[in-house]
């Protein structure tokens, strides 16, 4: 869980608006929103009422007073417009505040009670999501992402506007199935395998949609799924727990794999030596531990104290968050120096700021230019800024882009965005997992550390929730039966 609460200013650098500035905000984008508002567009007898758009990066848990502003100015729209014949909602799946573990559960909750039980709700999901039994029960559809790295945002807002359309106007019945299992998905291949099963029921005509979710690992809430398959097939709740049932199943079967085919980390001190045994070009180094797309605040510093420390002379650039630095930053001025602490504000017992001297480069309100290059991508769906930012050089050769609030780096756009072009460095850095694989399509390689952080399974995890050794494989359950592990959750009847 990442110490650092999010409050409104990350909303604000993210996106917050309502009624009908939502269709100037959403058309035309590569994303949910921009896929659902396409489909509804295409039919002149639909009319379209957009309530409440609200973003932020990935980060902590949300402040509580601030989610219960958002909920209820979502309801409350909701209540002005109605009646409706469906509701679509772009969701991530795994929201939670201070005082709601389920923040996507209880916002779908809220719907279906607002709408009752014959008009449709569809959501999307990111397959990182956390499918709890309270978001099952409330939709009808759920609809989470088939990449990873993610790219299908579009197609994924579109499937979810074709069912609720679908359903709006009585042509489908469709019901929801999640089926989970406590097994950490952490093969790549697997998963893929897994999502192509899924595609080849829906084009089979046996499932509406079929989502593999393996939910983030990081997440300490109670109803946990670990790793669940959401399907949603016509009206037929028994076929689609039966298909949930043999997609995890197969996983299971499979399980050995979570641990032979998971990608290595290479730890800090190796990942030098790593880049010099690379082709010439840029160098990527993901630092999935302080990951702002996994939740973490993208502050420890421990790679730029380590290329400090062995004065690699090689130019690399950097970003990290660090509020105080910039305010001291700004004050020094462009061409001004600013000595003292750099990053690890949140870092508690896991990581601590490094001591720099820095010339400040440049300073920028932190605006983000939006770019498609070299693909389309998550920037689509987080920062539209990264808060005041300074850009700083500490000698020899380490560049860093400083900015105010975490913000995504999966692609060379936050870098572009204030004048850094990122191929002209030998290392760039990213605070990340694993998107950056796929914006960064001219990178001579990759690497990825395993420094400290929050995300990192050296020492003890602040685990108040539940417990992290409940599933495989740091629980192997020998001699279980996968039928006794699954959980399964659905919409009542009556629905
Ligand atoms: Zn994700």
């Amino acid at each position: 869980m990442s110490p650092l609460l999010t409050n409104r200013s990350m909303f604000e650098a993210g996106a917050l608006v309502e009624g009908q500035d939502v269709l100037e905000f959403g058309t035309g984008t590569r994303t949910e929103l921009g896929g659902i508002l396409d489909i509804l567009g295409q039919d002149p007898a639909i009319e379209i009422v957009p309530l409440l758009a609200a973003q932020a990066s990935c980060g902590g848990p949300l402040e509580s007073g601030l989610w219960h502003q958002l909920h209820d100015r979502m309801i409350e729209a909701l209540r002005a417009q109605e009646p409706v014949d469906a509701v679509i909602i772009s969701l991530h799946g795994s929201t939670l505040a201070e005082d709601d573990d389920d923040c996507c559960g209880t916002l779908l909750a809220s719907i279906r009670a607002q709408v009752g039980p014959r008009v449709p709700i569809a959501a999307t999901l990111d397959m990182h999501g956390n499918p709890t039994a309270q978001m099952t029960q409330a939709a009808d559809a759920l609809v989470a992402y088939k990449t990873y790295p993610h790219h299908d945002f579009v197609e994924r807002g579109q499937q979810a506007a074709r069912i609720a359309i679908g359903a709006a106007t009585g042509e489908i019945s469709p019901v929801v199935a999640t089926v989970s299992a406590p097994m950490n998905l952490r093969s790549l291949p697997l998963m893929e395998e897994l999502i192509e099963e899924g595609v080849s029921l829906e084009s089979d005509g046996a499932a509406l949609c079929c989502s593999i979710m393996p939910t983030h690992p990081y997440l300490d809430v109670p109803d946990f799924r670990v790793l669940s398959a959401v399907v949603v097939t016509n009206g037929d709740r028994d076929a689609a727990v039966a298909i949930g049932k043999r997609l995890i199943t197969q996983a299971w079967n499979q399980r050995d794999r979570t641990t032979t085919e998971s990608r290595p980390l290479t730890p800090l001190p190796d990942a030098l030596a790593l880049v010099r045994s690379m082709p010439p070009g840029t160098v990527v180094i993901a630092d999935p531990n302080d990951a702002v797309t996994g939740g973490f605040p993208g502050d420890c510093p421990a790679l730029i104290g380590t290329l400090l420390e062995n004065r690699v002379t090689d130019p690399t650039c950097h970003i990290l968050t660090d509020p105080t630095f910039v305010e001291r930053a700004l004050q020094a001025g462009i061409g001004g120096r600013v000595s003292g602490p750099l990053g690890g504000t949140w870092g508690g017992d896991r990581y601590r700021p490094i001591e720099v001297d820095a010339t400040v480069v440049t300073l920028s309100d932190g605006s983000i230019q939006k770019s498609r290059e070299p693909m389309p991508g998550h920037l689509e769906v987080s920062n539209r800024s990264m808060g005041p930012t300074a850009v700083v050089r500490i000698e020899p050769a380490v560049t860093v882009v400083v900015t105010s609030v975490p913000v995504m780096s999966t692609e060379g756009t936050v870098y572009r965005s204030v004048g850094i072009e990122p191929y002209d460095y030998r290392i760039v850095s990213t605070k990340s997992v694993n998107q950056q694989r796929f914006h960064y399509t001219g990178a001579a390689g990759f690497i990825d550390l395993d420094g400290p952080g929050w995300g990192s399974t050296a020492g003890d995890y602040a685990w108040r929730k539940r417990d992290p050794a409940q599933s495989y494989p740091l629980n192997q359950f020998e001699g279980a039966d996968i039928e006794d592990l699954m959980t399964i959750a659905y919409a009542p009847p009556s629905l």
